[in-house]
């Protein structure tokens, strides 16, 4: 049983996949990415930021390669653009010399220092205040909801089974442990310890909808890790949600970069990346900011200042007019300089794969065949690893009806008409597409969204929002009062206007919930 639809929890089920074994994994959410893989860079980093000799080191580079191939087999937008960390005089040229150095030792290849001129022959809108940069080419950039969503899109065609909005909220265990056997969220409850306070072995996890019994539990629940590893027992390590948010500029501008632009980490802060990202928007952040909260998703005037002031540094062109919207996402970031990967000895058979902080997209295959591996080697007993006959490596994405030929788009019109429908002017979004999108498992507008990206051109759903409503609640066989957003009470739509007393209906009135209706 896997905890989490993240890339982590992805990857994993994936890998398991390839194994006559039965596989579960347990998503809070309802739409998958959520959590921090939902909101990042989408950066798949050389691997040479991070201390020789570290997990980070280690199955980032490793996770690096890995991409150029998966990409190919699992059809998720995949760009080698390279990298620039840029440096603004003799200091942060300094650390170019310390990253070039990392690199070498973490077997990055083609890593090279070149200087301002160089740069900026190949990058014109680079600012003229850059005087050096390290050059990254295996450095590229991903969709990361296509990603995301392909890894458990094959792993469910090779029989893993999913499911959503089934929140853990407690570990069942075998053996001496408490009085139910069930560690709660809010932590452990010590008066229902045992007098040796063991948990011998997992037994599976309890959720909002019942128990699931499972023989190995894999830890992958991203900003609330801790909270779950400290339900077997493990407070070794503390989450400590660090929000970062970003603009996304209109695709107009997004060619004023090829490649991803890091600035060199000052006494100020991290500093910001400017991309091209794999849908040829611009993209522009992110912001550090520690907190309490571990949803808040909110994008700050300030932060956004600080972002853009942070980008202008290294292309100082960018136009702010162009920005079409911005989010913010929450690093799983950890009291510990490195990834938390272990299997715990107590409970057997459960596994943390937590504080996955940056770069932790890069390193997600990496870290799964590892995780794979350990569970081969600790828990052979628990688990057999026989071949799946039936496994499946391939699967394509949704056709991209935006990037087809007009002879394609004519071929797929004449086998469904629903192809020669346009639902979203700004990103030529099909209703076929959004239609395959809810048989693939969308189930809410922002589902739809992340599956075939109506919602995510300049007008930001303001045209296709009420059509990909209707599609869903014709698809799904419910009416569109039902329709969410992300689930929960999210509703887009308030209540049928018609049917409101004329009273009701004064302008300055405010609209009631549906739930109100
Ligand atoms: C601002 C930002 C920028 C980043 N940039 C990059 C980058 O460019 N390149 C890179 O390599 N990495 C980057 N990262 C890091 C990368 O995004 C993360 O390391 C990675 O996405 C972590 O994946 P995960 O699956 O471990 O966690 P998540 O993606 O957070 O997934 C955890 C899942 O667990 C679910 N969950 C939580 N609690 C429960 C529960 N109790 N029950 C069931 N499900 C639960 C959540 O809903 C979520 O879906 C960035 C991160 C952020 C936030």
């Amino acid at each position: 049983m896997v905890i989490g639809a993240g890339i982590s929890g992805g990857t994993i089920a994936r890998e398991l996949s390839r194994y006559a074994l039965r596989v579960a994994v347990l998503e809070r959410a309802s739409d998958i990415p959520y959590g921090a893989s939902r909101a990042n860079s989408s950066m798949i980093h050389g691997g040479f930021d991070d201390k020789p000799g570290t997990q980070k080191a280690r199955f980032c580079p490793r996770g690096n390669k890995l991409y150029k191939t998966l990409h190919e087999e699992l059809d998720f937008k995949y760009h080698n653009c390279g990298s620039y960390v840029c440096a603004i005089g003799p200091e942060e040229e300094k650390h170019l010399t310390m990253l070039l150095s990392y690199g070498k030792t973490n077997g990055v290849p083609g890593l090279e220092i070149v200087n301002g001129e160089i740069l900026r022959g190949r990058e014109p809108h680079a600012s003229r205040e850059i005087t050096a940069a390290l050059w990254s080419p295996t450095a590229s950039i991903v969709n990361n909801f296509e990603a995301s969503l392909a890894f458990i899109d094959n792993a469910r065609t090779n029989g893993v089974d999913l499911f959503m909005e089934t929140e853990v909220t407690g570990l069942l265990f075998d053996g001496i442990y408490g009085l139910d056997g069930i560690g709660r969220l809010d932590g452990i409850d010590k008066s229902k310890e045992s007098k040796n306070g063991e948990r011998a072995r997992i037994r599976g996890v309890s959720t909002q909808r019942g128990d699931f019994t499972a023989r190995v539990v894999v830890n992958a629940a991203g900003v609330n890790s801790d909270l779950i590893s400290r339900m077997a027992g493990d407070d070794s390590f503390t989450i400590q949600p660090t929000r970062g948010e970003y603009f996304i500029f209109d695709k107009s501008v997004g060619d004023m970069v090829k490649s991803f632009f890091f600035s060199c980490p000052s006494d100020k802060g991290k500093g910001v990346t400017v991309a091209r990202t794999a849908d040829d928007n611009l993209l522009v952040g992110p912001s550090a900011v520690a907190q309490e909260d571990r949803e808040n998703r909110d994008t700050t005037r300030l932060g956004l200042e600080e972002i853009f002031q942070g980008a202008v540094r290294l292309v100082p062109g960018i136009p702010r007019n162009m920005a079409i919207t911005n989010f913010a996402g929450v690093r799983a970031n950890s009291d510990k300089e490195d990834f938390y990967i272990k299997a715990l000895d107590r409970p057997r058979g459960f596994i943390n794969v937590a504080g996955i902080k940056s770069p932790g997209f890069t390193s997600a295959p990496a870290i799964a065949l590892h995780v794979v591996d350990m569970m081969k080697e600790s828990l052979g007993d628990l688990v057999k690893f026989e071949p799946n006959p039936k496994f499946v490596p391939e699967r394509r994405h949704i056709p991209r009806f935006s990037e087809l030929t007009m002879e394609e788009r004519e071929h797929l019109a004449k086998t469904d008409p629903k192809w020669g429908q346009i639902v979203c002017r700004c990103e030529s979004v099909t209703e076929a597409q959004v239609v395959e999108a809810i048989r693939r498992g969308a189930r809410t507008v922002a589902g739809v969204k992340t599956w075939v990206r109506p919602g995510t051109g300049r007008c930001q759903g303001g045209f296709c929002a009420p059509r990909v409503v209707e599609i869903l609640a014709r698809e799904l066989g419910v009416a569109p009062i039902e329709i969410t957003r992300h689930g929960g009470d999210s509703y887009m739509l308030t209540g049928k206007t018609k049917e409101r007393m004329p009273s009701e209906r004064m302008p300055s009135e405010r609209m009631p919930s549906r739930r109100q209706s």
